[in-house]
């Protein structure tokens, strides 16, 4: 009998996203490169709402954290004060057998290139001892290649922050505690990257600095674990697949006084998504002796001068993407027929809604297009005429759209048009202005 390989639910996610234009395998057409992915028409419409979803949160809807963007190559002795350069390594074993190479504290994540059923725990193989591998990719900053010019593409978002620490405070004026947010790519040389989106050597992240009194990171602490947990939650992220990871004082990093992470429970286990780390003055205090910048801090409500603690949250904007996708992805048996429905919440989904005219006369397509266009002016939206109607439904279910507009016959008649709830698939008479209300409800409220 031939053994028929099961698709998993991650096979069936990655294919889902091609064929839908979430995500494709990057240079496709020479044949990809491993562990890089291209975000589609849709990935990269939710993958822009997620990051306006976590701003707004993070900054724009509070007083006290300010955004900055900085830029990816830094001067090479920051990696040098960070530890990056010394310590931000992974422990690399080669397999005799088969030459493959694994990081070692997570040999039970990896595959065997020549046995891809099984771990290189399982797969017979021998492998050498542990050695420590860089993670930072290397380039050179202009025309001359040489060690004198050699600098780093960051492989975390935070360092733009610490040494902006000063230039933020200055010209914001904002007090202690405050926070300093930021997005942006990072880059690390992982040595098993893998699970489509997950661990990329190319990611973003979604990084927050919350500067404070020493005497108050227990309080910070906590309010920013609270403030991360309520965001997944709006987020409309199952709050059964989350929990807090508390790390253990041998996994600590070596910047870190006390670590939670969030972790989400993937097909493949559970997996960090983000991080809320107490990292002391580790930073700044680095920063300052590297330079002999004064980055204590004083107000006249305190008596003496300060090194700030920093309270950090840290989530991949790649594996919150991921996170949504798995969250949402559902198979429904409808009249003997499997399909699939991409539960998104209407806050992130790429498109809104979809208007379809039912049939393609008697005025319905020239009314739906009329409907499109006005609410175009606020939301993504899609117009659809071709196939039954049906079809167009199960086309729009699969891509993540939370609302369906049918323009019928009474709508010629009475300007109410059915509007259908993906997750409840319940239908409703309504009008335009009714229409904008529910949406802006929806995706806005
Ligand atoms: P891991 O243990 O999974 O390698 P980490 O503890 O090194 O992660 P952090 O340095 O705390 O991760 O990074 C903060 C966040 O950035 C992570 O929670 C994750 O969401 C994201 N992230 C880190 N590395 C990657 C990667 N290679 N690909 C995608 N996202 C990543």
């Amino acid at each position: 009998m031939s053994a028929k390989k099961t698709e998993t639910v991650m096979d069936k996610i990655v294919s889902l996203c091609k064929r839908r234009g979430y995500v494709y395998p990057s240079s496709e057409i020479y044949g990809g490169l491993g562990s890089c992915w291209d975000y589609g028409p849709l990935g990269a419409e939710l993958k822009r709402n997620v990051k306006t979803f976590w701003w707004d949160a993070m900054t724009n809807r509070r007083n006290d954290v300010e955004g900055i963007d900085a830029s990816i190559l830094m001067h090479p002795e920051v990696w040098k004060t960070s530890g990056h350069i010394d310590e931000f390594t992974d422990p690399l074993v080669d397999c005799k057998t088969c030459k493959g190479r694994f990081r070692a504290d997570k040999l039970e994540e990896c595959r065997c290139p020549k046995k891809p059923s099984k771990t290189p725990l399982e797969c017979g193989g021998e492998l050498t001892e542990a050695r420590q591998f860089n993670l930072m990719f290397k380039t050179f900053m202009g025309p001359v290649e040489d060690a004198s010019n050699t600098t780093y593409l960051r492989p975390e978002t935070a360092q733009g922050i610490y040494v902006n620490f000063l230039n933020v405070k200055n010209s914001s004026r904002q007090k202690i505690p405050f926070g300093i947010a930021q997005i942006g790519k990072a880059f690390r040389n992982e040595i098993t990257p893998g699970n489509f989106i997950f661990r990329t050597r190319e990611f973003e992240q979604m990084e927050m600095q919350f500067f404070i009194h020493p005497d108050e990171d227990e309080k910070w602490f906590e309010y920013w674990r609270e403030q991360r947990w309520a965001w997944y939650e709006a987020l409309g992220i199952k709050m059964d697949k989350l929990r807090w990871h508390e790390h253990a004082s041998d996994e600590l990093a070596h910047y870190a006084k006390a670590a939670y992470d969030i972790e989400y429970e993937y097909p493949f286990g559970w997996q960090e998504l983000e991080g809320v780390h107490n990292r002391t003055d580790f930073d700044l205090t680095r920063h300052m002796e590297a330079t002999g910048k004064d980055m204590r801090y004083f107000d006249e409500r305190f008596t003496e001068k300060f090194l700030p603690y920093i309270i950090e949250t840290s989530a991949g904007c790649d594996r919150t993407l991921l996170t949504i996708l798995v969250d949402g992805y559902d198979e429904v048996e409808v009249k003997g027929d499997k399909r699939v429905f991409l539960r998104l919440s209407p806050k992130v989904a790429p498109i809104k809604a979809a208007v379809f005219p039912l049939v393609k006369k008697d005025g319905m397509p020239e009314y739906a297009k009329k409907v499109y266009q006005e609410l175009k002016k606020r939301f993504k939206v899609f117009y659809d005429e071709a196939g039954a109607v049906g079809r167009r439904y199960a086309r729009m279910d699969e891509a993540g759209c939370p609302f369906c507009v049918t323009v019928d016959g009474q709508t010629l008649e009475d300007d109410t048009m059915t509007v259908r709830d993906r997750d409840s698939m319940e239908q409703t008479r309504m009008n335009t202005a009714e229409l904008l209300a529910l949406l802006d409800e929806k995706v806005n409220g």
